[in-house]
């Protein structure tokens, strides 16, 4: 079989039925990928298995096909790769990057500042040379972070960097429940994969530092990202997963799929006129100069 250059993918989380803005974000991934006739894995993002059901999964693969999203293979879902995930843990315990860390919940909230806008902090290192562990309880772990600027060209949102020591901190790669983070299974599923690039929505841009440092620990390449911008409603409200009117079980009752693809893709700057189009006639005139790069007012549905 012959390698395909690009590879994207989608990573969605089976926690609910898809929203716009994640139709908006596997529109764009797919596009950026089919344009070019590259390829696209599909991945389950279930780690929290709390909040994920095979049944939403099943919704998800659904929902992409009635969107004409295709994609070429799907790889094993999050929940069934921690022995796999168990050797990447253990690669950066050999190279002494690792710590367990106590801190519980409130600590974590009060000593540590500046918090950043998206909720999160600046991790101040406390448990970094802690020399007695607090009695029965279990650690998470910790990953060193290097004070150095990762830096990256992303597709919609232009240069962006992050110095990970002041503005991220050692973070948390496995949870004190043995549950791996996000940002740990995300990197070895991208990677093993051999995923060239990565496109999803902005919320997601200030990790892509802490990605590509345990790409470099991993020896993986670093993709190429695209964050595209979020989705507001046309008075300015951000949609979120509460807008259940705006899900696809709802929107699938009222609307063609081209005339969905349609709204956003003239709200996004892809097209001159909100007319239906199909996934595979906007990809013949996709490029990313198009998209817009601000938060995208969305033409009323
Ligand atoms: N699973 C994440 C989500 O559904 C996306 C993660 C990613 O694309 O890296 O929001």
């Amino acid at each position: 079989m012959d390698k395909k250059s690009v590879v994207g993918r989608f990573a969605p989380t089976p926690s609910g039925r898809m929203h716009l803005g994640n139709v908006f974000a596997a529109l764009v991934a797919w596009l950026s990928v089919r344009s070019r006739g590259g390829e696209l894995v599909l991945r389950m993002e279930d780690l929290d298995t709390q909040r994920t059901s095979e049944e939403y999964a099943d919704l998800l693969r659904e929902d992409l096909r009635w969107l004409g999203l295709d994609w070429d293979r799907e790889t094993p879902p999050q929940s069934q790769r921690s022995k796999v995930y168990d050797g990447y843990f253990e690669l950066l315990r050999e190279k002494g990057l690792l710590y367990p860390c106590y801190c519980t919940r409130s600590q974590l909230h009060n000593v540590n500042a500046p918090h950043l806008s998206d909720g999160t902090y600046v991790y101040a290192g406390t448990c970094r040379n802690l020399q007695i562990p607090p009695p029965g309880r279990a650690p998470a772990w910790r990953v060193m972070v290097p004070n150095r600027e990762f830096s990256l060209r992303d597709l919609a949102q232009g240069e962006f960097r992050q110095n990970l020591t002041t503005d991220c901190g050692d973070f948390v790669v496995r949870r004190a429940d043995g549950v791996y983070v996000y940002q740990l299974a995300v990197t070895v599923d991208d990677g093993e994969a051999g995923v060239t690039e990565v496109v999803r929505g902005m919320d997601l841009l200030g990790s892509a530092p802490r990605q590509m440092y345990l790409q470099e620990l991993f020896g993986f390449p670093h993709p190429t990202y695209g964050h595209v911008p979020m989705l507001l409603a046309p008075d300015g409200r951000r949609l979120s997963k509460r807008d259940r009117d705006l899900d696809l079980g709802q929107l699938r009752l009222r609307m063609t799929p081209e005339a969905l693809i349609g709204t956003l893709a003239f709200s996004a700057g892809l097209t001159d006129t909100n007319a239906p189009i199909s996934a595979k006639e906007l990809a013949g005139e996709f490029s990313w100069e198009r998209l817009k790069k601000e938060d995208i007012y969305l033409n009323s549905l």
